[in-house]
């Protein structure tokens, strides 16, 4: 397009700002050079040309610093502000050139040439018009900073040079493209231009929108997540939980710092109380975290008793708890003592072993008064999962601490007295080896980190007194034997139990049974016929059970008010607790062929036992009856050998083997059999029932046989010691491998027995032998009418055994 005219004008720089045709804008002047340049325009027909400054912070530009493309434009108005400020509402004309400066002072003012507008139209003009007015259309509706009714008086635009001025006048666009634009003076590039600029605006209009939507979206969410929590928390108020939840998460944080818990567990415990704090009040796994806090606060970590170390105090507690028992008592008082020299003393843990109701776990409860220690006792008899040690992980359903972590809360102090019952009734299978734990429990090395499974802190036992009880040292498993010190407790006399009964076991019942002396009277010959009557023990379980039947028998003729003294002699005691259950002294009232009696060793303590031989006319096979053990079996084996051996010494004639059968039977089936020790008692019943001579019947003996005749020793002398003098016998014969046995044996005890040690077979018999002879030894007894099982001979080899311990189900 070419210039229309040219005009030498007063020049405005702007600021920042761009003036398009048809614009009408306020503009301020401040710059004195500008403010005289309006001057000078209010008085040549109000005509100034404005061009824009290239930067907007340029308080003095010069030629340069100015676009050359600008716009004519009228000053409509004029408004001198206070401060010498001009406000100029202006109106654009026509674009226009600089073409030089013709004075710079005291105003700009420059030639310039001015493009006044030719309309033309065509298609291609059209098109782009109708372009733009949809993009512009577009645009308003997006970046919703230009009213809509624009986009009415825009549509109406008929000139395309001017609407692509307003368009671009309405826009926000940076200085440079709106300059672009300015210096498009022809029609058809400015329209091409303004589309082009339009579309990239529309883009960035368009990705702003969605960058909008998204934060909104964003912000919608959280503040509605904030707007429902805080109803919920409303609601909880309400429904009074809130304050609940935060009064028991204070209660236990108060509770956790209270309980002076080791830094590792409180560290814990405030981690799980934090998770139990954020969880929703109804979760299942809450009760879990719970329960797991309760008991991290349950268990005695660092509340402890002080030990009373006083020997003289200890013995005098143990001698009032326990009658007799000297040696084990001196034993404890050993232990305490050291125990007092040596604080921490990592010594062997006590195991008492002995039959039941010897009086093992009333030791230990007497340790701990006399420690002035808290006392628990856990059972391990059939314990055989390791988690009933350690615990069950707390993944499990239901898991808990173990049972050792149990007793320590039961104790409520980090030294109680623990005593672990029955370490020998443990047993191992496919769910771990509880004593591979129990072994941590117990050694000194470990126990001061015991880890148990639900607790995974590590629990201090080094400050608890471990003692141990077992009925069989044998079962106690090897590793933890080696950390025990075994005190044996191996049973009473008659003498003794009617001793512990008089002094604690009757004033004890009759005081738990809310009764006194002047109400029931229990004499001593009354206690020792329960004794001998209605109880066969090594301890005292029973007699103390029959002492309590009797009490509670006398409280309840008293309470219906028959009487007021209940005094239990013979006849009373049959009424109270029924007919004797055993016979007294189960010796043989008389001498007899192919009786003998011998002594059998069981868990529960002592015992007597018969063994029968007969003979009868046959093929010469022996039977064994009586359910005897394998062991037992071989034995008896041995003695026949060692019989036939010695047929001529003993006046046997060799024929006898072949024409007669011989049974040996062995009575009471209740009485496991098992074990050599009843060797020399069947050779002795055999020898009685082929030579026709008599055994003495107030005679007893046990003792491994060898082929030979040797008699080798056997185990618990003292319990079958103790068994035959209960059953009356006067005689008892004992390997003489067993002497130093026999200093166990109490004093009154060997005063009524003669015990005699033997060396051989063939001492047996002399001392077991009567001289007398029955003569119709063999027709006296008829055949057994079913003959089971039969023994056929092998060759019997003659083992040397070494002496033989007591063992569970032996009967030895
Ligand atoms: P264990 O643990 O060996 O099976 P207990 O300790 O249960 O035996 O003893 C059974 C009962 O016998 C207890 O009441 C106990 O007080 C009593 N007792 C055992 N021995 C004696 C004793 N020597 N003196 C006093 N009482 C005893």
């Amino acid at each position: 397009m070419q210039p229309t005219q040219e005009r030498i004008l007063p020049l405005l720089p702007l600021r920042g700002i761009l003036i398009f045709p048809y614009m009408v804008i306020h503009l301020d002047v401040g710059r004195e050079k500008s403010v005289q340049a309006i001057e000078e325009a209010m008085l040549k027909e109000r005509a100034i040309f404005l061009a824009t400054q290239k930067d907007a912070q340029n308080d003095d530009p010069t030629e340069e610093d100015i676009y050359s493309v600008g716009a004519v434009a009228e000053v409509k108005q004029l408004l001198k502000l206070p401060g010498g400020t001009i406000r100029v509402l202006v109106e654009g004309i026509a674009r226009a050139k600089i073409k030089e400066y013709t004075s710079h002072t005291p105003y700009f003012v420059v030639k310039i040439e001015q493009y006044d507008e030719t309309e033309t139209k065509n298609a291609q003009v059209e098109a782009l018009m109708r372009n733009l007015v949809s993009q512009f259309e577009q645009y308003v509706k997006l970046s919703k900073k230009i009213p809509p009714e624009t986009v009415v008086t825009v549509i109406n635009i008929e000139e395309p040079g001017r609407l692509a001025d307003i368009v671009a006048s309405h826009l926000t666009l940076r200085i440079e493209d709106k300059q672009a634009i300015l210096e498009a003076v022809d029609t058809v590039p400015r329209l091409e231009k303004l589309c082009a600029i339009m579309a990239r605006e529309l883009e960035i209009v368009e990705l702003e929108r969605k960058i909008n939507v998204r934060v909104r979206k964003q912000m919608e969410k959280t503040q509605k997540e904030y707007y429902l929590r805080e109803q919920i928390k409303a609601i909880q108020r309400e429904l009074g939980e809130k304050e609940d939840r935060i009064a028991e998460g204070e209660e236990l944080r108060e509770k956790i710092e209270q309980a002076k818990l080791p830094k590792e567990v409180e560290e814990k415990a405030l981690k799980e109380l934090e998770r139990l704090e954020k969880m929703p009040p109804m979760a299942a796994e809450g009760t879990v975290v719970r329960n797991y806090l309760d008991w991290l606060l349950a268990l005695p970590w660092s509340k402890g008793t002080r030990d009373r170390l006083d020997i003289n105090k200890a013995q005098q507690i143990l001698n009032a708890d326990h009658y007799g028992l000297d040696l084990v008592k001196e034993r404890i008082l050993e232990y305490l003592a050291i125990r007092k020299l040596a604080k921490k003393m990592k010594g062997p843990i006590i195991c008492f072993v002995g039959p039941p109701g010897v009086g093992k776990t009333s030791l230990g409860r007497s340790i701990a008064r006399a420690l002035e220690r808290k006392f628990v006792r856990l059972s391990l008899g059939g314990v055989r999962d390791e988690a009933e040690i350690r615990g069950h992980r707390r993944t499990y359903v239901g898991a808990m601490p173990g049972r050792i972590l149990q007793g320590m809360k039961t104790a409520g102090s980090k030294n109680p007295v623990f005593l672990l019952d029955e370490v020998d009734k443990m047993s191992m299978d496919f769910r771990g080896d509880p004593s591979s734990a129990l072994l941590e429990v117990l050694d000194p090395e470990q126990n001061f980190s015991f880890s148990d499974h639900y607790i995974e802190a590590p629990y201090d036992l080094s400050n608890v007194m471990f003692i141990t009880t077992a009925n069989v040292q044998q079962n106690i498993p090897r590793p933890l034997q080696d950390r025990m010190e075994i005190i044996y407790i191996p049973g009473y006399t008659e003498e003794e139990k009617v001793q512990i009964a008089i002094r604690h076991l009757v004033p004890k019942q009759i005081k738990e049974h809310g009764l006194n002396n002047k109400m029931i009277q229990i004499p001593e010959k009354a206690v020792r016929r329960i004794i001998r009557e209605y109880t066969r023990e090594s301890g005292v379980r029973n007699l103390e059970r029959n002492i309590a039947s009797l009490c509670r028998k006398a409280a309840k003729q008293i309470v219906a008010g028959k009487t007021k003294l209940v005094r239990v002699n013979a006849q009373k005691l049959e009424q109270f607790l029924g007919k004797p259950r055993f016979r007294y002294g189960t010796a043989e009232l008389e001498d007899q062929v192919g009786i003998a009696t011998g002594l059998a060793w069981t868990e529960v303590g002592g015992e007597t036992l018969q063994v029968e031989v007969s003979t009868y006319k046959g093929t010469g096979k022996l039977t064994l009856t009586g359910k005897l053990g394998d062991v037992m079996k071989e034995s008896a084996q041995a003695s026949y050998s060692y019989v036939r051996s010695r047929a001529a010494e003993l006046g046997i004639k060799q024929n006898m083997f072949e024409k007669y059968d011989l049974h040996i039977h062995v009575p009471e089936g209740a009485i496991p059999k098992d074990g050599p020790s009843a060797g020399i008692t069947m050779a002795t019943a055999l020898a009685s029932a082929l030579t026709g001579r008599q055994i003495r019947h107030d005679l007893a003996m046990t003792g491994e046989i060898t082929l030979r005749g040797r008699v080798l020793p056997i185990g618990g002398v003292k319990e079958k010691v103790l068994a035959a003098h209960r059953a009356g016998i006067k005689t008892v014969l004992l390997p003489m491998d067993n002497s130093k046995d026999t200093e166990e044996i109490p004093a009154n005890v060997k005063k009524q027995l003669e015990l005699v040690l033997v060396d051989h077979m063939d001492e047996v018999l002399n001392v077991a032998l009567r001289e007398t002879k029955i003569a119709s030894r063999t027709a006296v007894i008829e055949p057994p009418p079913e003959v089971t099982p039969e023994i056929t001979y092998g060759p019997v080899v003659e083992t040397e055994g070494g002496p033989e311990l007591p063992n569970e189900n032996n009967y030895s």
